[in-house]
């Protein structure tokens, strides 16, 4: 026995090692369970396509191609066409052996893999699990191919149901790890915008929504997570209304852009539409998420010759003007910090002028709208040249900042109270 101090000493020490590697076991058995798990945990992107059995009138017609003249689909699943027209499906003997099938139009007739079909509006099914690769982007839903009446292009329409097609938005319009209650909020506003345009705009045409910033991006299954499928999944439903005068839920034109950079917008002073109104806040909390040069962009300068150009090409009405050559703000918005104008007049140099929405001014300019960020700017006569200087923010101002949203997520605020916070006197009602 050497010193019982020392005995026990070496007795703990022992005892402690085999503890730790008891303990290490441990963990090691219950990492490679956790890794078990998560492969066996069946991936979203991989999951069927939900409710595609869906009424057809529910279902989102995203228009992924206008006024082409042939585009190409990927074989992978199981797929099968239909004649709309005459209500038959359409044979696909002889493209058994093919990889892809080319899709084209000769004298105003469809065409597959080069074989004429006597066809001006298909639909393509594809089967389990309702997914189809297009031009190198992957898709939930069918399609459906509408010659138009000259028969000289063809559109090419995406219709899923809702819920999966707000999944290719929210991921496309916010970056998927942003705080959960921000993706949610997304989610809300996404559905709202979508059913809206739809009822106002989608029953006179065969389309609801482009999959551009015209009305919301869609990226299909490329914008999809586990985070965003979160956020859709959380919400389900879900929609913002406000009441109308006898009580009945009104779906809110849910508008929303990146970076309002202080105060947000009445929407009738944006858009000019008065039957709702989204009321402008404060918005200061995309100032920690915005990039700085997003936030205040640098100075902008077109020619005068090229933004009169640009002006005539986008608005034929205005020829009457000769050329643009002076373009003042006549009602603007002003702010602690900065002013934002939302209508100009055009004079030109025939002596005559039009008015103009501000938003319409610099999108017709800019039709990317990466140049001249938002009209929350001072316009600068330059001899020849118009300068766009201490431009602040990132779009049209109405209704959600989404760099703002963001914010608010970080400090805490749940979905609904960043929601009410852009959409004043809006609530969380449930899709009609
Ligand atoms: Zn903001």
């Amino acid at each position: 026995m050497l010193f019982p101090g020392v005995e026990e000493n070496l007795a703990g020490r022992t005892k402690k090692a085999v503890q730790t590697w008891v303990s290490v076991l441990l963990v090691l058995v219950s990492l490679s369970g956790l890794v078990i798990w998560l492969e066996c945990r069946p991936r979203e992107r991989d999951r069927l396509t939900p409710q595609m059995a869906g009424a057809r009138d529910t279902l989102i017609r995203v228009l992924l191609l206008h006024n082409v003249e042939r585009f190409r689909v990927q074989i992978t699943n199981e797929l099968s066409l239909r004649d709309v027209g005459k209500g038959h499906s359409v044979s696909l003997k002889d493209l058994g052996h093919l990889h892809h099938i080319d899709i084209g139009l000769v004298r105003g007739r469809l065409t597959l893999a080069g074989h004429p079909i006597d066809v001006d509006h298909l639909e393509i099914h594809f089967g389990p699990p309702g997914i189809f690769s297009m031009e190198g982007e992957r898709f939930r839903g069918q399609l459906e191919v509408i010659v138009d009446g000259a028969g000289t292009a063809f559109d090419v329409i995406n219709h899923l149901p809702l819920e999966p097609y707000l999944a290719g938005v929210v991921g496309a319009e916010m970056p998927s790890y942003w705080e959960p209650e921000a993706l949610k909020a997304q989610a809300i506003a996404s559905r709202t915008y979508c059913l809206y345009i739809k009822e106002r705009f989608g029953r006179h045409r065969s389309w609801d929504m482009s999959r551009t910033q015209a009305h919301q991006v869609y990226r299909g299954i490329a914008a999809e997570s586990a985070t965003v499928w979160d956020a859709v999944h959380a919400t389900r439903g879900q929609i913002l209304v406000t009441d109308g005068r006898d009580g009945t839920p009104i779906v809110l034109p849910t508008y929303y852009s990146s970076i309002w950079a202080g105060h947000t917008e009445d929407s009738n002073r944006v858009f000019g539409e008065a039957s709702v109104v989204l009321r402008g806040v404060e918005c200061w909390s995309c100032e920690d998420v915005a990039k700085a040069t997003q936030f205040n962009w640098p100075e902008v300068i077109y020619s005068k010759q090229e933004v009169s150009q640009r002006l005539l090409a986008r608005y034929p009405a205005l020829r009457e003007l000769g050329a643009v050559h002076e373009i003042v703000p006549i009602r603007q918005s002003e702010y602690d910090h900065f002013t934002r104008f939302t209508q100009v007049r055009l004079v030109g140099t025939t002596g005559r002028s039009s008015v103009l929405r501000a938003e319409d001014l610099r999108l017709a300019i800019d039709p990317s709208g990466r140049r001249i960020k938002s009209t929350g700017c001072r316009l600068e006569d330059r001899g020849e040249h118009w300068a766009f200087v201490q431009g602040r923010g990132w779009g049209h101002a109405v209704g959600m900042c989404q760099c703002g949203a963001q914010g608010l997520a970080r400090a805490g605020l749940s979905v609904q109270d960043i929601l009410v916070h852009y959409y004043p006197g809006a609530r969380i009602g449930r899709r009609p």
